[in-house]
Order: C-alpha cells, then structure tokens, then sequence
C-alpha cells in the first residue's frame, strides 16, 4: 500500500485539491465561458502546487479523448436501444458540445487525481 492518503469521490466531483479535498482547483465558475479550465496555481487550503511541472495538463488532452469516445459509446448504445438511432447524429454532437466544460475539467482533474500522485509522488506527498 502506499503511504499518502488522496482526497475521495466526492472532492473529485465538487474539483477539491486531490491532497486535502478541501481547496478549490479551479478559478472560474463552470458556467463562466471564457475561462472554465483556468486552474490555481496552489491550493488555498493545503498549498499543493497544482500544476508541478510546465505542461502537466497536456496530459488531460488524453483523459478528455477517453471521456469523449467513451460516452459517445455509451450514447450511441442508448440511442439504439431506445430507437433513436437515426437521430444520433443530430443528438450526440449537441450533448458533446454541451458537456464539453465539465469533459475539459474532468479531463484536468483525472490528471491531478491519477497521474500527480504516481509520477509526483514527492511533491504530492510533501517530502523531499
Ligand atoms: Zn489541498
């Protein structure tokens, strides 16, 4: 087992820092258009460094593409089986489109949940 303790569901649902699950990630309100993904730079509650090295969130392009493909999967099977197939293409675009601020922010969170304590685990944790 491993020897930190990474913050739960709920803080990764509400954007909690994935240390103490208390700070906020991001700036902005999700709705606020321009700047939904701008992230702190520290974590108000904790001072985890959010981003530890420069590109660190190139990474969520990944998480985001495996969101996207894998609820365009999940939609497609619903669609057909509730006979709707034929509107999908109409349907599954608009909800892309429509959820793709939440996608973005899951997509960045994924990354300070999974891959920040495996690759960072020093900083993460707050050794030297
Ligand atoms: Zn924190």
């Amino acid at each position: 087992m491993s020897d930190f303790k990474r913050a739960g569901f709920m803080p990764f649902m509400l954007s909690r820092c994935p240390r103490c699950g208390k700070g906020k990630v991001f700036r902005n309100k999700i709705l606020s258009f321009k700047k939904f993904s701008d992230t702190l730079e520290h974590c108000p509650s904790c001072g985890l460094e959010y981003e530890p090295e420069t590109g660190f969130f190139f990474g969520a392009m990944y998480w985001t593409y495996a969101l996207l493909v894998g609820s365009t999967v999940i939609l497609s099977i619903l669609l057909y089986y509730l006979g709707y197939f034929e509107q999908a293409v109409y349907i599954i675009p608009a909800i892309i489109l429509f959820s793709l601020p939440w996608v973005f922010r899951y997509g960045r969170l994924l990354m300070l949940y999974v891959v920040y304590p495996i690759m960072y685990k020093d900083k993460f944790t707050g050794k030297k």
